[in-house]
């Protein structure tokens, strides 16, 4: 039967993540060859969590793919806040580490704040010290998340300029929602930031020609809540019982009803997820090069 909806552009974030994965191997390679430099990434662990640990080794593996050095360091979760602060402090004067990332959530007993404050702004490849964090907002030369930069990656190379779009991203979250407002406001967009007491957040979410969604919570955005012919970022990762016992994996996004309003979006998984490593390895890059006193490289649009 035919549908008169038309169905959005799959954002594919899995072949852009690849692209950039490539791109990243080379820039390491000349690196090492013209520079002698070798990027070093080390990621601390503290716990058994489980997603933490698949997420750790993902980034392992990648590192090492791409010819970085990785250097990772397991925990075990009674870890008192002195002992992290103290390897945090020895990776801070390791030169052959130019990324630090402390894979979050810690432990309930530890709090993550000295010890993100605690990251030599240069290394903080998750771009989470407040140094960054304002570095971002001012316009200046910084780390920046990665997951908001993926995006960003993502958004540019659907749209091309973003100037006068009106976006909205629902989330206000340090690692994610603040610095992606931030990075749209650099894009020329005007922008919205909707959270848990935002007042007719329906409404908003109607209005955005960029729609991105953080918050946590499946297939929240509904197909009545798009604009037609939006661009919808979905960044949620939620679990929901599938067939045979096992996980599905599902975004912040009714993804089957949204893709009938929307003009492109991304899917979960496929979409968001794989760019957020891609991007810290870029960050990686990046660190090595300034802490090695180089110039510094933009993000690629283009492979
Ligand atoms: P978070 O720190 O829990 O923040 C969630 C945000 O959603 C908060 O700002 C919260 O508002 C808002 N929120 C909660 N319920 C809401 C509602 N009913 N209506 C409107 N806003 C609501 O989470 P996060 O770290 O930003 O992550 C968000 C999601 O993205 C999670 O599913 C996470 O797994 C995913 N994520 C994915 C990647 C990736 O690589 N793909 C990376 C990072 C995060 P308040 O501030 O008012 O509480």
């Amino acid at each position: 039967m035919e549908s008169d909806m038309s169905e959005a552009t799959i954002i594919d974030g899995k072949a852009t993540a690849a692209g950039l994965r490539a791109w990243i191997g080379e820039q390491i390679e000349q690196l090492s060859v013209k520079n002698g430099v070798k990027p070093g990434l080390a990621v601390v662990l503290v716990g058994e969590d489980p997603a933490s640990q698949v997420y750790v080794r993902s980034k392992r593996k990648t590192a090492i793919q791409l010819g970085m050095n990785s250097f990772e360091h397991t925990l075990p979760a009674d870890t008192d806040q002195a002992t992290v602060l103290a390897l945090v402090q020895q990776l801070n004067r390791d030169p052959k580490v130019h990324g630090i990332l402390v894979q979050l959530p810690l432990p309930a007993h530890l709090d993550d704040k000295p010890v993100i404050l605690a990251i030599d702004p240069l290394k903080d490849v998750d771009g989470l010290h407040p140094e960054n964090a304002g570095r971002l907002m001012a316009g200046e030369t910084g780390m920046v998340s990665c997951t908001p930069l993926g995006c960003q990656l993502l958004l540019r190379q659907q749209l091309g300029d973003m100037t006068g779009k009106d976006a909205v991203v629902i989330g206000r979250s340090l690692l994610f929602g603040k610095p992606m407002a931030q990075l749209l406001l650099a894009e020329n967009c005007t922008v919205t930031t909707a959270h848990s007491r935002t007042a007719d957040l329906v409404g908003h979410c109607r209005r955005a020609d960029i729609l991105v969604a953080a918050v946590g919570r499946a297939e929240m955005v509904k197909a009545d809540w798009v604009k037609p012919g939006a661009v919808v970022i979905d960044v949620g990762i939620n679990r929901l019982p599938g067939d045979g016992g096992k996980d599905r994996l599902v975004g912040d996004v009714d993804f089957e009803a949204v893709s009938k309003v929307a003009s492109a979006i991304t899917p979960v998984p496929g979409g968001v997820g794989p760019m957020t490593i891609a991007c810290l390895m870029f960050n990686a890059l990046r660190a090595a090069r300034l802490q090695s006193g180089l110039s510094d490289v933009e993000l690629p649009t283009q492979f």
